[in-house]
């Protein structure tokens, strides 16, 4: 039993250890290791834990501590088809819903554009919204500014999030996020990696006892899903 543990554990580092995130996996390696080997969740250290200490995670205003959160790799198509190696961070309670949500996507060829940590946009959520990278945990406020956001304890995610803005209706004006996403407002239009209610990016995360934020009454969060 511990020999092949230790050779299950071998192998997911042989298959991991020659791609970094961001990168396309070549489909004779996915054949070799099986794609099951790029999905994986661990405690939060080293260069993660200290790229986070710069970024995203600052101890003075933790809303949760590092040691509940994972860090996820796993894998996504791009709009051609690719598989690519994708990371978040999230609290330790979502990471197997995420995890599995994210593998199903994956066997579907559901398109994710980007899936980097916020901390490669120097934890500016705007920026990383901007280039449709889809991130998870992130210290900061609401979008509305009103709260802590459920990102700050690591409770919600971001998917394709240009194409699907953040959009509220205020007494001089509307907020729309990111910048520029206006035209993804009209959801009746044709266009990629939109969300929408029954698709399913929209079914796992209900399956999973997920919210979306398409669904709320005041303003709509198109990109959001948060679990409480
Ligand atoms: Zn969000």
């Amino acid at each position: 039993m511990a020999c092949f543990l230790y050779l299950t554990w071998t192998v997911t580092v042989m298959a991991q250890g020659r791609f970094r995130p961001g990168d396309i996996v070549p489909e004779p390696y996915l054949k070799v290791y099986g794609y099951e080997k790029f999905f994986t969740i661990s405690k939060i250290n080293g260069e993660v834990r200290a790229l986070m200490l710069q970024n995203s995670y600052k101890d003075e205003a933790a809303v949760v501590p590092m040691e509940s959160l994972r860090y996820l790799r796993v894998l996504h198509c791009d709009e051609d088809g690719n598989a690519v190696v994708g990371e978040l961070v999230c609290a330790a309670s979502i990471a197997r819903d995420l995890e599995e949500i994210m593998k199903a996507l994956f066997e579907a060829g559901y398109p994710i554009e980007k899936m980097r940590l916020v901390d490669y946009y120097g934890g500016d959520d705007e920026a990383s919204m901007r280039d449709n990278n889809t991130s998870c945990f992130n210290q900061r406020l609401s979008t509305s500014g009103a709260k802590v956001s459920r990102h700050s304890y690591g409770l919600a995610i971001d998917i394709n999030p240009l194409y699907n803005p953040y959009y509220k209706a205020k007494a001089f004006g509307k907020i729309v996020r990111p910048a520029g996403s206006d035209l993804y407002l009209n959801r009746k239009a044709h266009f990629p990696y939109k969300i929408q209610k029954g698709d399913l990016c929209y079914r796992l995360f209900k399956e999973h006892g997920f919210r979306w934020g398409g669904e709320w009454l005041s303003g709509k969060d198109y990109q959001h899903f948060e679990k409480h």
